[in-house]
């Protein structure tokens, strides 16, 4: 039986809803962390309002479990169960959405072809992403670019078949090459060969379409952002793309924190800087924008359009993964201090 999605995400939120937070730590030595922590959340559950209640809930509640745990439950649990019935959509004018319910996928029509932003699981180009392409009147052949937000398999386990089939050229930072050469993909194709290295502020030019680069490590040490113009049936927008969103928090090593704080600083002060009012994501189930993609399928005329959520909205939007990764941290000092610095030792098991 498939559960919908909608009532699995309300079904989750309303358990964590009635975990109490923390309650672990009381007698802990760490209690100035714990109000640092209850603070943290409590602003993140602020900042989410009505508009990203299941993301604080999972990456911000939970603590004795380790927050985002749920996230990791979820993405293990449905990645491998593809959703074959997610019928792609157009989400902008001539953006469209290619990917799964679980793993976001990306189509940019240009005057000189098409750039697409992630390209799921390897194996799954054949079945899904170039479907998907014919089904919103790509030719795939007209792919010339691959830009791989970070270098995990459910990102760029299609970027080689496009690199192989089409010439299509791929796009990566230069810390996520380095982490797919060090350790290489298992699955035959998953993997594609080092081509083009950006970085912070790069632009991406195809015909009459520009992206800019945006460096956002701290789920990979290289993970990629895109800043975009898109236009809602011809009302120009600004969309950020946020390439390495951390849903593995929980075990997020220490010297990575900063790095991942920091990124976050960068996408909310670019956000501010363009007026960035359009949220897109690569896992559209865990921010919930994969219900708005849905809606978007039968959108009534003068309907808005529900992935612009404001400039204010975005400015939200990353004030949620802020404070529930300064929520996390504190978590994760307290954890440590229990039970000392290996996060495999620690009880309760923490699933990674
Ligand atoms: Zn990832």
């Amino acid at each position: 039986m498939r559960i919908s999605l909608k009532t699995a995400l309300a079904a989750t939120a309303g358990v964590l809803a009635l975990i109490p937070l923390a309650q672990t730590f009381a007698q802990d030595s760490g209690a100035g962390l714990l109000a640092d922590l209850k603070q943290h959340s409590a602003a993140a559950h602020t900042a989410a309002g009505k508009d990203w209640t299941w993301m604080a809930n999972m990456m911000c509640q939970n603590a004795e479990f380790g927050g985002d745990v749920i996230g990791h439950f979820w993405a293990g649990q449905r990645m491998g169960d593809a959703d074959q019935d997610f019928e792609p959509v157009q989400v902008f004018d001539g953006v469209y959405y290619v990917g799964l319910r679980e793993i976001g996928a990306y189509a940019i029509k240009t005057s000189a072809g098409v750039i697409l932003i992630d390209s799921l699981l390897p194996g799954q180009a054949e079945p899904y992403l170039v479907p998907h392409l014919k089904k919103v009147g790509i030719d795939p052949s007209q792919v010339k670019y691959v830009i791989v937000t970070h270098g995990h398999a459910d990102h760029m386990g299609g970027a080689a078949y496009f690199q192989d089939k089409y010439k299509a050229k791929v796009a990566m930072t230069a810390p996520d090459w380095d982490m797919i050469e060090k350790a290489p993909a298992k699955e035959p194709g998953g993997q594609p060969k080092r081509d083009q290295v950006v970085k912070d502020g790069d632009k991406i030019t195809l015909g009459d379409r520009t992206l800019t680069i945006l460096f956002t490590p701290g789920h990979t040490p290289g993970s990629l952002s895109v800043l975009m113009d898109v236009k809602d049936k011809g009302a120009p927008h600004k969309a950020i793309l946020f390439g390495g969103a951390g849903w593995g928090l929980a075990l997020m090593p220490m010297p990575m924190r900063p790095i991942y704080a920091n990124s976050l600083n960068h996408l909310q002060e670019t956000a501010t800087a363009n007026h960035v009012d359009v949220e897109l994501d690569g896992h559209g189930f865990l921010t919930g924008s994969i219900l708005k993609i849905a809606q978007l399928r039968d959108r009534k005329a003068g309907a808005p359009n529900p992935l612009v959520i404001g400039e204010d909205g975005y400015k939200h939007y990353i004030d949620v993964f802020k404070e529930c990764h300064a929520a996390s941290t504190d978590r994760y000092q307290m954890l440590a201090a229990k039970y000392g610095p290996d996060p495999r030792k620690w009880q309760p098991q923490i699933v990674d």
